[in-house]
């Protein structure tokens, strides 16, 4: 029973439709009113012209008439009343069609409209005090006629005006315009189709009215019942005043036609509520990530874009809050993909209930998008901080969220990039949670994305090029190496550091680009000293833990190894310590490949990051780098000598060589030998040089070379 109660509801259109669907019928009923007023429009226009033109209307004493006006008025005033209704409807209809809200669209609506008020008025006020015959529904029928044109009138003001302080459409506004034209349409189908009828000419006039208008406009099926209804009872009881009343084949004919026009509408409504329903669909899957339950970013786009059209002042004062879980992959490494799906869940649905009535997506992985207009939102971010700390239980991942005031003529993409520029600035830092994003970094911005336009050119022109860094025996303190550590020197920005390209070129995933170059420009620097008959050292090159995703490491070494036809031992490869913190195993194997293949594997940075000593563990270094931290506080801090005096002995007991760097003292220089540090590197034994300058050193003895390199 409840499914036949159901199925009754929705055939009849008692069913509440979704405000998407309402919309969409609403638009398509704007866009049929362009039509249909545009042929009502041609029709009256004919009229008149016939009633002027063709003779039979003209008195024959025309000449003799002194006002021609109100001759011509007489004959054809009801038609251009009708011209009017139709230019005010297509008129305001293509207007809001087209989203215009100027000045010009206001002042046509109020002209159109104020000549409707006006004009129907005065009309249905002469007729009803000075003609009416009561009981005669020709002339009832007018009056309404007139009637609703005034308030076709006001409708059309009223909304007219309504847009233009809002901005907005109003569908109510827009829906009473379209029933008064569709009335007025029905009225003069009814009016004429009972004139003609009574001069025995066929009803086209009435049935052309009501195709209009129950064909072209989609109404839900019980208004078109109730509509085609009235109106075929309402012309068939007026018939039976007349002295030719219809025939009973004609009234078979006539119920038979009410009948499959009823069917055809209901057809109609059926069939575009179905339409609205897949485009509806079809756009909630293309702004819903369905892998866990949250919008993604298309949504909040189309938000955006929404209320830039409907309502400008939902976008005040909002702010972009971009999130991102730092480090959240250990969780599928150490973990599960499982685990990591169900956290990305827990997390999605703690950020959709703290920001309850905001606009919340995910943009991809890990990271998500909030456009909130709540300003007390830090309460909210330090609550899922913790939440985040919960659900990690002992992992190291982080919460960092970046913000930016939303600007009303910024695309949302770029916005949310600078939100996201304000997020990857602290993800490093440990007590900051969140970062605002300011003019700096919107240099720093411009400057990355110059940098990620130009890396082609930067390494085409060799705009790029590789410093050298000497490494010394920590005993003689002879020259036993060199590191190779890149430069940009470019033509607009000057001087850049690797800080200024290198997490950039991380972030956009090419720093694989960078480091084959250095590679090539590494190994023909070496063979165009060995053709020269100049000494030469062996040279570290430093690789990021990408290259091993975006690249065959082994391969590209092999490659210009080949190419320029270096021996092996004057390569050594670097790698920093975080890179190896991430414990994949394509990295490990790829590692051993290396060192099989004949490269020293040097290990950079060592106690930078968080899992040095699981790291000494699992990999077998020919060098561990001591990173230059540990000496920054030497004098000061006495526990910085005893960590540094065990890590030595440690890697030494590992059967690993060691090298300290950022060596700027002669103390520090002297207690790294005393405690067995074998190499140093660092500012008291040269900066980085230019590759020029570093051979003339050399020549210069102002570099001693070592007499053995290892
Ligand atoms: P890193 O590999 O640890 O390189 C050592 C950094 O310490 C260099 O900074 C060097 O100039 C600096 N340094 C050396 N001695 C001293 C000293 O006595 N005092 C101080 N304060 N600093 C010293 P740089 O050249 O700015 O490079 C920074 C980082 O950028 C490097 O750290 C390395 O991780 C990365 N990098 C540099 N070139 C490349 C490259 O070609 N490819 C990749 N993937 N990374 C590179
Ligand atoms: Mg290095
Ligand atoms: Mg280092």
């Amino acid at each position: 029973m409840n499914k036949t109660g159901d199925l009754f509801k929705n055939l009849l259109g008692f069913k509440h439709n979704s405000k998407y669907v309402k919309s969409y019928l609403n638009d398509a009923n704007i866009k049929s009113s362009i039509y249909m007023s545009f042929i009502v429009l041609v029709i009256e226009t004919w009229m008149i012209l016939r009633r002027f033109y063709l003779a039979k209307y003209i008195p024959n004493n025309w000449d003799s008439y002194s006002n021609k006006f109100e001759l011509i008025f007489k004959y054809t005033g009801q038609y251009a009343l009708f011209s009017v209704c139709a230019i005010t409807v297509f008129l305001f209809s293509l207007f809001i069609a087209n989203k215009k809200n100027n000045r010009g669209t206001l002042i046509a609506n109020l002209i159109t409209g104020s000549i409707c008020v006006l004009w129907g008025s005065f009309i249905a006020f002469e007729i009803l005090f000075k003609n009416i015959t009561y009981g005669n529904f020709y002339y009832v029928a007018t009056i309404m006629i007139y009637a609703t044109v005034s308030l076709l009138g006001i409708f059309v003001i009223s909304h007219a005006i309504y847009q233009w302080k809002t901005n907005k459409k109003n569908i109510v506004l827009s829906n009473a315009i379209i029933i008064c034209f569709s009335l007025i349409c029905l009225l003069f189908g009814l009016a004429v189709g009972y004139q003609d009828f009574n001069k025995g000419y066929m009803i086209t006039c009435f049935l052309t009215m009501i195709l209009f208008v129950a064909c072209l406009l989609i109404w839900k099926p019980y208004i078109s019942i109730i509509i085609l209804t009235s109106i075929f009872v309402l012309f068939y009881l007026m018939q039976r005043n007349f002295d030719v009343s219809m025939l009973n084949a004609n009234e078979v004919n006539y119920i038979t036609f009410f009948i499959s026009l009823t069917m055809v509408t209901i057809s109609i409504y059926q069939q575009r509520v179905t339409e609205a329903k897949k485009d509806e669909q079809l756009i909630h899957d293309a702004i819903y990530d369905h892998s866990i339950e949250i919008h993604n970013v298309r949504y909040i786009i189309e938000k955006i874009k929404e209320d830039r059209a409907n309502d400008l002042a939902k976008l005040q004062n909002k702010i972009y809050l971009f999130f991102n879980l730092v480090n959240f992959k250990t969780i599928n490494v150490q973990r599960s993909f499982d685990e990591g799906d169900k956290f990305l869940d827990l997390f999605a649905k703690k950020l959709i209930q703290e920001f309850n009535g905001d606009y919340v997506a995910r943009q991809s992985d890990d990271k998500f998008v909030v456009l909130t207009g709540d300003n007390t939102f830090m309460n909210k971010i330090n609550e899922l901080s913790d939440y985040v700390k919960e659900l990690a239980d002992g992992l190291f991942i982080l919460l960092k969220v970046g913000g930016y005031k939303l600007q009303i003529n910024e695309t949302p993409y770029r916005a949310i990039g600078k939100a996201k520029i304000a997020c990857g600035l602290i993800s490093l830092k440990h007590d900051t949670i969140y970062n605002e994003y300011d003019d700096e970094m919107n240099e720093k911005f411009i400057k990355q994305q110059y940098i990620i336009n130009h890396l082609d050119e930067a390494l085409e022109k060799g705009w790029v090029r590789a410093y050298f860094q000497p490494v010394v025996w920590s005993d003689t303190h002879d020259l036993c190496g060199a590191e190779a550590l890149a430069r940009w020197i470019d033509p607009i920005y000057g001087f850049l550091s690797p800080a200024d390209f290198i997490p950039v070129l991380e972030d956009t995933r090419l720093i694989h680009k960078l480091d084959k170059y250095i590679i090539e420009y590494v190994c023909k620097y070496l063979r165009q000293e060995i053709d020269e008959g100049k000494p030469v050292v062996p040279i570290s090159i430093n690789f990021s833990r990408l290259d091993f995703e975006l690249m065959n490491v082994l391969d590209s070494l092999n490659e210009y190894q080949q190419k320029y036809n270096i021996d092996k031992k004057y390569i050594h490869v670097e790698i920093t310590e975080s890179a190896l913190s991430d414990n994949v195993d394509n990295l490990n194997i790829q590692i051993n490949d290396i060192k099989n293949a004949g490269y020293a594997i040097w290990l950079d940075d060592f106690g930078s990051g968080y899992s040095s000593l699981n790291v000494l563990k699992d990999f077998m270094f020919d060098v561990v780098k001591i990173d230059m931290k540990f000496l920054s506080n030497f004098e000061k801090n006495e526990r910085t000598k005893d960590i540094l005096d065990c890590i030595i002995q440690l890697a030494t007991r590992l059967g690993m060589k060691t090298l300290t760097e950022g060596v700027e003292t002669k103390e520090e220089a002297d207690f790294l030998q005393a405690i067995g540090c074998g190499r140093l590197q660092g500012y008291l034994f040269g900066k980085p040089y230019k590759d020029e300058d570093f051979q003339q050193k050399i020549l210069d003895k102002e570099l001693k070379l070592s007499d053995h390199i290892l």
